[in-house]
């Protein structure tokens, strides 16, 4: 860690960390969902889509569709899977990667 310096993660909101804890073992989760998104891609998905997971003693990840990416999450985590808040998700969680 290096104490002091610019932290790309540390102005993230706390409901855009706490929607980052949803993308793994979100099995049961993406099941009881209406729709579910990837904040990489973007993609939307119905949840009888889902047909990528990463195995987990039956709390499996699921991975995107599209991308491949474990950064799904569902709206049964109670946050409002609409284009913009997947794109909010982006920046905070993969502005980084950007050149
Ligand atoms: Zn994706």
């Amino acid at each position: 860690m290096a104490g002091g310096e610019h932290d790309p993660q540390a102005t993230i909101p706390d409901y855009i960390r706490a929607a980052h804890k949803f993308c793994t073992r979100n099995q049961k989760m993406i099941a009881d969902s209406g729709v579910c998104g990837c904040f990489y891609c973007l993609a939307q998905f119905q949840p009888i889509e889902m047909k990528k997971w990463i195995p987990y003693d039956g709390a499996d990840t699921a991975l995107c569709q599209l991308c491949g990416i474990d950064s799904v999450i569902g709206d049964a985590c109670g946050l409002p899977l609409t284009p913009a808040f997947l794109a909010e998700m982006h920046a905070h969680w993969f502005a980084f990667e950007k050149p």
